[in-house]
């Protein structure tokens, strides 16, 4: 008899889940079900588009995608076309792994300006995520301001910096490569509220922004410390050195000929967005570092931008039926388990945090708790979900669809680039010959 196993959601905490269930060796059936007709989630809708060798996890994903127990479902959204309450009846177990997809509001006046963007939003709209599409961020200023000291701060700074020449190789969607290209900008800010030693971007990444062909990394060296100093791990010590040595280098680099310049600016909270229905300016105030956190200092100063990324992280939303942590955006759970026959992964379980493998753990973690305290056979799961969908007039999109979308995705390339992506469901839908 067979454990019957819905996972929501395909990107890599699904697909971790998944392998994991697939690798305990008990008798499962899984059905992976994805709200876009496009399977793996932050690796393609998240991850840059010139980070190609990130994506290639892809390929241990379709793996998983083809073993005989498993099989996709996409362009099917929970809580529109079927309810948590409607797999929890059909499936012994149900899987939210549903990432942790929107923007947290930075929460300061003005932020409801033209020209204001979240991360989410922006990085879904160069990636081709068909949510932002439309977004068409007026890039027709010289100067951005990019709040945050991570690593999609990093991601968003490089993408509106780098040459086309430089993206020759990516999948940067082509209305996002357009903008770019024609934009004026000069100055990207990259807006830290504390300083370079609590920077969360990672070695590999910074060290990206002192290569760039047409951009010089600007560090302002009064603000870099001698040493790292406080409490912390002996791996946190190590990265941190890396960046203010990396940091550090950036001082010693000549801007040459580079036109566009990304300055890292720490100790900067920001304050206020200013101008009349756009934006035309940020205000920020200056920080000093006590004891790890940011303090006011009164002093504040204004940054010209005609737009503002805000890349200060992730939330999750509650789904009916499953207990919601508003606080910490996540779902309620104790190391993926929710109760009996409902668990999460990934994001939505733990909060936005980690690199792609941080998923596995929690891929294995789920699976765990699955086979040990579910008893096999108990619920229909994949023919009863079909005939489901199928009273519901839902058609799905299954992986072999996906094979077709993604067929015409490479046929379409550019020389040098892995994909052109379809970002319209419409125009993916009717590929496979349905209506959009
Ligand atoms: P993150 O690493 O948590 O960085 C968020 C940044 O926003 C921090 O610098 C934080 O400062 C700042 N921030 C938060 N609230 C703020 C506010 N109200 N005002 C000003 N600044 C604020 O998040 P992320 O960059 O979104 O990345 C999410 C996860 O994905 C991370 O684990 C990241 O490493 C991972 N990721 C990895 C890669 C890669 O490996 N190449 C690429 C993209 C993302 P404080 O530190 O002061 O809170």
């Amino acid at each position: 008899m067979t454990i019957t196993v819905a996972i929501v959601g395909s990107g890599p905490s699904g697909f971790y889940t998944a392998a994991s269930l697939l690798e305990s060796g008990a008798d499962v059936q899984i059905d992976i079900i994805e709200r876009l007709p496009t399977p793996f989630g932050l690796i393609r809708g998240g991850v840059a588009p010139d980070h190609q060798t990130t994506k290639r996890v892809m390929k241990a994903y379709e793996r998983t995608a083809l073993a005989a127990p498993v099989r996709y479902y996409g362009n099917v959204l929970v809580g529109r076309d079927v309810s948590l309450a409607e797999l929890r009846a059909t499936y012994d177990a149900v899987v939210l792994a549903v990432g942790a997809p929107f923007d947290r509001p930075l929460g300061i006046p003005g932020e409801d300006k033209k020209g204001v963007y979240g991360s989410a939003s922006f990085v879904g709209w160069y990636n081709g995520h068909p949510d932002f599409r439309d977004l068409e961020p007026d890039l027709n200023t010289t100067g951005v301001a990019i709040i945050g000291n991570g690593n999609v701060a990093i991601d968003c700074a490089r993408v509106l910096v780098k040459t086309r020449k430089e993206m020759t190789t990516s999948d940067l969607s082509d209305h996002a490569a357009e903008a770019i290209e024609k934009s004026p900008i000069t100055d990207v800010y990259m807006f830290g509220r504390r300083g370079p030693i609590e920077a969360k971007f990672t070695n590999v990444e910074l060290r990206e922004m002192g290569e760039l062909e047409d951009c010089h990394a600007v560090v302002d060296p009064a603000q870099l410390p001698g040493a790292v100093t406080g409490e912390m791990s002996d791996r946190d010590r190590r990265l941190r050195e890396k960046n203010l040595a990396t940091l550090k280098e950036f001082v010693a680099i000549p801007a040459g000929a580079r036109k566009k310049r990304v300055h890292f600016a720490f100790y900067a909270k920001p304050i206020e967005i200013l101008g009349g229905g756009e934006v035309e300016a940020l205000r920020l105030e200056r920080t000093k570092v006590v004891d790890g956190r940011a303090v006011d200092t009164g002093e504040f100063f204004e940054v010209k931008c005609g737009l503002v990324i805000a890349a200060i992280g992730y939330t999750g939303e509650p789904l009916d039926g499953a207990p919601f942590d508003a606080k910490q955006g996540v779902v309620t759970n104790q190391e993926g388990r929710i109760e009996r026959g409902l668990y999460a992964a990934g994001w939505i379980r733990r909060g936005p945090t980690g690199v792609i493998g941080t998923n596995k753990p929690d891929g294995d973690m789920v699976a765990e708790h699955i086979v040990k305290e579910l008893a096999p056979g108990g619920k229909p799961g994949r023919a009863a979900f079909e005939a489901l969908l199928a009273k519901k007039g839902v058609a799905p999109v299954t992986y072999p669809d996906w094979k077709t979308i993604e067929a015409a995705e490479i046929a379409a390339a550019a020389p040098g680039a892995p994909r052109r992506k379809f970002a319209r469901v419409t125009e993916m839908l009717s590929l496979l010959g349905r209506p959009g």
